[in-house]
């Protein structure tokens, strides 16, 4: 029997054809894949516990399986639903689990809200600050600084925004109504006056920025999240990244306590965005310079207890092989993401 108290919000599915011992044997090769925390109560139920307190699981059915997510968070508990029923249907692709939803078919999806423009500023000469305002932004000034902006086609007079179907999984408009996506940072919050900022690079083509240079106050737009990674920390660090990197870049510098050491690496064109000031890390601002860090590792190595590195996929591919195939790193050490493709 457990003793730890349950995460709070729970959901499950009955697979009334699907043997316990075939979902058991699924969690128990997950759990070995993804290096989680399994636990199994009697053979008659199996789950794993999540590094963030989550947890997900099977336990016998009258006839069959019952599948089950726990949670701490409303949202995190459908992107867990979201995660588990992708990694069934990989292995068993006719099953359908039919969560037990906390939503009801209609409603927008938990890690979705819905924000008015605020203002925009220009912060840098290739930086627009765009300020969202309204309700439920609390889940975004959580661990993980990410989230998507979700805007509608250009020219949409009647806006159709995603909601949950009747099996509780989230429908997306589709065809001409298909929303535009793209990943930002949080760079400011304040969840109880309900707003948020975000640093938009400037670049050609750019369906975000073009949103932004001509949004007017009170314009609506989409936000889905969080998602991505959290803030690294450690005593010494090794960052950078390109434009795109610079607003978790300030999040990290701000971050790091006085006593932290290290360097931040932009890679981008300027240097003009402005960026918190920190005693130990020292700013090297080397334009497409990812390649040249990369030649510098593989032949000093580095000290630095965590890396975090992100910019446009191609460029990232030599700090990668440096980092991960010739200095070995651990990638649990090392953070290294495409943030674009060219
Ligand atoms: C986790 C994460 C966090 C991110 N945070 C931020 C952030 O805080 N601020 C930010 O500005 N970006 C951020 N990005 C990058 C951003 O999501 C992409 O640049 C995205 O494509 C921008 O969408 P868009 O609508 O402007 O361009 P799209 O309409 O998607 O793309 C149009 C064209 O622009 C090109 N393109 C995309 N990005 C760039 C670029 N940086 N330079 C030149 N050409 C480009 C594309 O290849 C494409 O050809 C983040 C990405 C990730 C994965």
């Amino acid at each position: 029997m457990r003793h730890d108290p349950l995460p709070p919000y729970q959901t499950q599915a009955s697979l009334p054809d699907l043997p316990f011992a075939m979902i058991d044997t699924l969690i128990r090769a997950e759990a070995a894949e993804q290096g989680l925390d399994l636990h199994d109560g009697h053979g008659r139920s199996t789950w794993c516990k999540l590094p963030d307190g989550g947890e997900f699981g099977a336990k016998m059915g009258p006839t069959g399986s019952i599948l089950y997510v726990r949670a701490h968070a409303r949202d995190r508990l459908h992107d867990l639903c979201k995660t588990v029923t992708h990694r069934l249907v990989g292995h068993l692709p006719d099953l359908r689990p039919a969560w037990s939803s906390l939503d009801r078919p209609g409603a927008h999806p938990p890690n979705f809200s819905l924000a008015r423009v605020a203002g925009v500023t220009r912060i840098a000469a290739d930086f627009l600050r765009l300020r969202l305002e309204g309700g439920d932004m609390g889940r975004l000034s959580r661990d993980l600084i990410h989230f998507r902006l979700v805007l509608q086609p250009r020219g949409t007079t009647v806006p159709a925004w995603p909601v949950i179907g009747d099996d509780g999984r989230t429908v997306w408009p589709k065809g001409a109504a298909t929303l535009h996506r793209p990943a930002y940072t949080v760079r400011h919050i304040d969840p109880a006056a309900g707003w948020l900022d975000t640093d938009i690079f400037i670049h050609d083509g750019g369906r975000a920025c073009d949103f932004a240079a001509c949004a007017a106050p009170g314009t609506v737009v989409g936000l889905t999240g969080p998602g991505g990674g959290g803030i690294v920390q450690a005593g010494s660090l090794l960052i950078g990244g390109d434009e795109t990197a610079y607003p978790a870049l300030a999040r990290t510098l701000e971050a790091a306590a006085a006593d932290v050491r290290g360097e931040c690496h932009l890679f981008g064109a300027r240097s003009d965005y402005p960026l918190p000031d920190h005693p130990g890390i020292r700013i090297i601002h080397t334009p497409g310079g990812e390649a040249v860090l990369a030649d510098r590792l593989r032949q000093e190595g580095t000290n630095a207890r965590r890396i975090w590195l992100a910019t446009e996929r191609s460029r990232l591919a030599p700090l990668k092989t440096a980092i991960l195939d010739d200095l070995r790193i651990d990638k649990a050490q090392a953070h290294l993401a495409a943030y674009w493709s060219a």
